[in-house]
């Protein structure tokens, strides 16, 4: 482990808004920003509490969006639900294999490898783990950079419900299962966003 200064052991920390390096303020008090006013944090304030808090729910909501109607279609031969598994079966046995793969890929596999990923992240700093601090940093990296590709299920509809309202033969609209989905996204963001990765490394710190 390198013994390079950090901020942290120098009693200093950032503004997170514009940047501008103060020095930490006595441990339980508030402090602001001299320059842009903005409240200062050593840390992401109960990081791991609000990643967990939104983490569950995203979890929660992840069975209602894969169970409940995505979209409801409605046209001359009837009315039909889709989920999203079912629309996927569909655009496959419709031979549009490589679309059926990338909503596949970008709706299911992404907000699940997402939830997995970020409780292993938050697991391990809950349980002071020293293991792998390098590996887990880049996982924290992938996941903030995938969580921008898992709202292309919503574009799909969005392109679909377009398509099919020029037509005029059908009518579509986003069933529960749209919003549900939509909140699992959304969810998964914030508890990426209130994640601090830089907890994985004080446990190095402390515990070296
Ligand atoms: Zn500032």
């Amino acid at each position: 482990m390198s013994k390079a200064p950090t901020a942290a052991r120098s009693g200093l920390l950032a503004c997170e808004v514009c940047r501008l390096v103060s020095h930490a303020p006595p441990p339980g008090s508030d402090a602001y920003c001299p320059r842009c006013g903005a409240m200062l944090h050593m840390r992401k304030p109960a990081s791991l509490a609000r990643t967990w808090a939104f983490l569950i729910a995203a979890i929660i909501l992840y069975v209602p969006a894969n169970t409940l109607p995505i979209m409801d279609t409605s046209s001359l031969f009837g009315t039909q639900s889709d989920t999203i598994l079912s629309g996927v079966a569909f655009l496959w046995t419709s031979g549009s294999f490589v679309l059926a793969s990338l909503v596949f890929f970008a709706s299911v596999m992404v907000p699940l490898v997402k939830m997995i990923a970020l409780a292993v992240l938050a697991g391990s700093v809950q349980m002071r783990s020293v293991a792998h601090p390098r590996t887990r940093t880049r996982l924290y990296r992938i996941i903030e950079f995938a969580g921008r590709w898992s709202m292309l299920d919503i574009y799909v509809v969005t392109i679909l419900v377009a398509l099919v309202q020029v037509s005029t033969f059908a009518s579509i609209h986003a069933g529960p299962g749209a919003a549900a989905f939509g909140a699992v996204v959304v969810l998964t963001m914030f508890a990426a966003a209130s994640f601090d990765p830089r907890l994985i490394w004080d446990i190095q710190e402390k515990e070296s």
